[in-house]
């Protein structure tokens, strides 16, 4: 690995979201990384930030500015047209989390990164990310056996605006809970029937609008195709006040846990927990770290796309190889 990086990494944050606020406020707890600017498709006046915040065409003529983008847009559409072209011009880090593109993803991202020269980190985060990168660690030590992952206690934001689009809702936040029952019962070696539905249960606060149909909002969420339905679901009716106070957050987290056999009976567990008060905040955390790698890459010419699975963990630090030798033990 490289020796230690003299000049502050000097980072671009392209969109100001949730994860692009969580990037601009973890950079401060960075003193190897300088945040150059926010840049954005909106008017620069309409985004709330303290930092310098640039239109996106200005991007072009501070190239030479910045060493590594991190691109904090919605993998839904953002990052698949905004990735590839930001790729011609510069070293990237993102945060997409589409399972099913991600091989393409790469396959585009590495191509115009090859061509140019410079290195894109994919998939940067926790689901992707730190729990692939736990699983793949898991199953390669733990070749016999079974990975089970869990997510929760936390809001899913798909479920929250799900709910948020039943008549007679005003407000609502969904928390998918973990089964606790199944994870011990994982540990102690049971036999255990793990499936998409019993492994979670999903529990909705739900703020009504007056003279709403409490009922008939219980029976919209319950029967929701591919959200809700097969999985035990509780709905709780509350104010606004306590909605305003509780339910605002985005706490998330979850587990992988792969239980194995180290003989034909032997058996070994390996558990990997988050427990996130902010979610954004946390896949922020990933993203910076992983910009550090990017750049320690680039600067050794290892150009190309990279997953989490292809970067050493050594890149994410930013000691120097020698003193993380001290850290061994
Ligand atoms: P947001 O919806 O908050 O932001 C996405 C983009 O929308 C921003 O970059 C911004 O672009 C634009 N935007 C944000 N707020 C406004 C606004 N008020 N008005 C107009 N436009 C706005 O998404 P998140 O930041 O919460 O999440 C980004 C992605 O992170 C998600 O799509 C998800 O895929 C990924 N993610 C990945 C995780 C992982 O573990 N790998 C975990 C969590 C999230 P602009 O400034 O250009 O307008």
């Amino acid at each position: 690995m490289t020796n230690r990086i003299e000049h502050p990494i000097r980072i671009g944050i392209v969109g100001y979201g949730n994860l692009g606020k969580g990037v601009e406020t973890g950079l401060t707890l960075h003193p190897d990384m300088e945040l150059i600017g926010v840049f954005t498709r909106r008017n620069p006046e309409d985004v709330p930030s303290k930092s310098p915040v640039y239109r996106m065409t200005d991007l072009e003529q501070m190239k030479d500015r910045i060493d590594v983008l991190v691109l904090c847009g919605g993998s839904a559409t953002d990052i698949p047209e905004q990735a590839p072209e930001l790729q011609k011009d510069f070293t990237t880090v993102n945060a997409y989390d589409n399972h099913a593109e991600i091989p393409a993803h790469f396959d585009i991202i590495n191509e115009v990164a090859l061509q140019n020269n410079n290195v894109g980190v994919i998939a940067t985060g926790w689901d992707p990310g730190l729990f692939s990168l736990n699983r793949l660690v898991a199953e390669a030590v733990l070749p016999k056996g079974d990975t089970y992952t869990f997510w929760g206690s936390g809001v899913s934001q798909g479920h929250s605006d799900a709910i948020r689009r039943i008549e007679g809702v005003k407000l609502g936040t969904q928390y998918t809970i973990p089964n606790e029952t199944l994870i011990e019962d994982i540990k102690e070696g049971k036999e255990v029937a793990y499936t998409k539905t019993s492994s979670h249960k999903r529990v909705c606060y739900v703020v009504a609008e007056t003279d709403a149909d409490q009922a008939a909002i219980v029976e919209s969420i319950k029967t929701m195709k591919d959200y809700f339905v097969g999985y035990e679901t509780e709905v709780h009716f509350i104010d606004e006040d306590e909605y305003e106070k509780n339910h605002t957050g985005m706490p998330h987290g979850g587990r992988v846990i792969r239980r194995g056999y180290t003989d034909e009976e032997t058996m070994a567990v390996y558990e990997f927990g988050l427990e996130l008060g902010s979610n954004p905040q946390f896949t922020a955390a990933v993203s910076i770290a992983y910009a550090r790698a990017a750049h320690r890459l680039y600067q050794e010419g290892n150009y190309g796309a990279k997953t989490v699975f292809d970067i050493a963990p050594a890149y994410l630090s930013p000691k120097t190889g020698a003193e993380l030798r001290k850290e061994l033990l």
